[in-house]
């Protein structure tokens, strides 16, 4: 089914442990990306559905996998862990797609590891869920992001607050190395290890840094150049990660482990959502910041490698850290200008994205819609369009006037819509969607899941069938905490 070349396997022993799947009681396929699967080059034609279900629950292992549980460590909220690694998930292999990719098959709640400490090594319904929704949204949207493969039920009972049905996600990535794997091996004042793990990486990911007369900088330079586009695209779709911890920040850029993550519904900079967050560390405007402090970590870990003068490494890491601020404004301005439709560089353009969501923050004005219905008004549509977006007490007409002003650029007014249309989404998985679709699973009805993971697939248009998908949460809907 899979063509695996493992390539991470082939590493020294000491980067993984062996690991097996536990057998699941009643595996059944909940749905499969067959899209993906094609994608991949999988071998699924004439794979009964419930034979593709065992070897997706780990019942079954694949020819040629070799499973493995990474080892890794990170920072959580900023308290360092010396050893997490995969508890709850196994890379099954890699495989190389049809565009000559590398990426990891991955099952996410296949039983306990030598990594699993307390944990029982399972995954619950919802969060499997979860994650697919919000991946697939993510690949619509355009957003580097680890994808989903599939997802199984196991049949068994997972025991959270309460019992509760577990399933496994096949995760894709382009790797599941992250700025944890580093400070695993950095922690132990393994060098070698670090090298190796940094080849690894650059063969992987970056590999024209080898041009690069410092590689080992160029590495950390394009992780950093990587995280700081991620997290500006981040912004500008109004997501929170949720838990940007070193061990969920994946080296490729990658958006990794959707936890208590959630998007936006009104526009608040400070907000979070997780119930794990209790300081607000990784609130929405926090996140540039905190994966800068990430990237700091992984530059530390690098240090031995940047140069033999421990002062002169130091230096050249702390110009990587402040380029990370420069290539994040960049990265930032470049999309929210996109979001209102300008075109060029204009000296005031930074004043007028954040006076716009200045005033979207006091008019408590739907991020999503706002930027949508902003689209319409350059497409001729009355300015009522938007301002019903926010409440009565903010006045939009100065700001209004500005943006016109700037707007004005000889494009067709059909034109400006239909380029703001294509990037602000009408539709993103909204917190009480998935919670919904989630609590109807958990009772065995998964249609509003299929009808949210179908949606969120054409997020660009606002097709009729799926327009209650896009609506805010009425107040009763509003879902205020996300869980793990
Ligand atoms: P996360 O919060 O998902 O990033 O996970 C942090 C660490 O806890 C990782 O090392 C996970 O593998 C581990 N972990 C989380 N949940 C479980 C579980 N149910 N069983 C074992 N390990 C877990
Ligand atoms: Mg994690
Ligand atoms: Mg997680």
């Amino acid at each position: 089914m899979f063509a695996f070349d493992n390539s991470y396997a082939r590493l020294p022993e000491i980067f993984y442990r062996p690991a097996k799947p536990a057998p699941a009681r009643a595996p059944k396929l909940i749905r499969f990306n067959a899209d993906l699967a094609q994608a991949l080059g999988l071998h699924v034609e004439g794979v009964d559905e419930e034979r593709l279900a065992a070897v997706l629950a780990g019942q079954v292992l694949p020819v040629g996998a070799e499973p493995i549980a990474q080892a890794y460590a990170g920072h959580q909220f900023g308290h360092f862990n010396p050893q997490l690694g995969d508890g709850r998930a196994l890379l099954l292999g890699e495989v190389v797609d049809r565009s000559g990719q590398r990426r990891d098959i991955q099952l996410k709640g296949s039983g306990p590891t030598a990594f699993s400490r307390n944990g029982d090594g399972l995954a619950a319904l919802g969060p499997v869920l979860r994650e697919y929704i919000l991946s697939e949204a993510f690949a619509a949207l355009g957003v580097p992001s680890t994808r989903a493969l599939a997802a199984v039920a196991t049949g068994e009972i997972v025991r959270r607050e309460v019992p509760l049905p577990g399933a496994v996600l096949t995760r894709v990535a382009l790797s599941h190395i992250r700025v944890g794997t580093f400070q695993y091996f950095a922690a132990q004042g393994d060098d070698a290890a670090v090298r190796q793990l940094a080849d690894h990486v650059i063969k992987r990911h970056y590999p024209s840094v080898l041009a690069e007369e410092n590689p080992y900088l160029a590495l950390l330079h394009e992780v950093a150049a990587a995280q700081a586009r991620l997290v500006a695209q981040w912004l500008s779709i109004g997501f929170i990660h949720g838990v940007m911890n070193t061990d969920n920040m994946a080296v490729s850029g990658e958006t990794i482990d959707f936890g208590p993550c959630a998007f936006l519904d009104e526009y608040d900079p400070r907000k979070v959502f997780s119930s794990i967050d209790q300081r607000g560390r990784y609130a929405y405007a926090n996140q540039p910041g905190i994966a800068q402090w990430n990237i700091a970590r992984l530059a530390e870990c690098l240090l031995p490698l940047l140069d033999p003068d421990e002062e002169k490494a130091v230096a050249a890491a702390n110009g990587v850290l402040q380029a990370f601020g420069d290539l994040f404004q960049a990265a930032w301005l470049q999309r929210f200008r996109a979001k209102l439709g300008l075109v060029g560089e204009g000296a005031d353009d930074r004043l007028l994205v954040s006076d716009f969501l200045d005033v979207m923050h006091r008019g408590e004005a739907d991020f999503t819609l706002t930027f949508r219905a902003l689209s319409k008004l350059a497409g001729g549509a009355a300015d009522e369009v938007l301002v019903e977006q926010f409440n009565p007490s903010v006045d939009l007409g100065d700001w209004l006037m500005r943006w016109r002003a700037r707007l004005d650029d000889g494009r067709s007014p059909a034109a400006l819509q239909a380029a703001m249309e294509a990037v602000n989404p009408a539709l993103i998985p909204r917190n009480h969607r998935i919670e919904e679709a989630i609590a109807a699973a958990v009772y065995g009805d998964f249609s509003i899941f299929h009808r949210l993971v179908d949606a969120v697939a054409a997020p660009f248009t606002e097709s009729l069938a799926s327009a209650d998908l896009r609506l805010p949460p009425r107040p009763e809907e509003r879902v205020t905490r996300t869980f793990c």
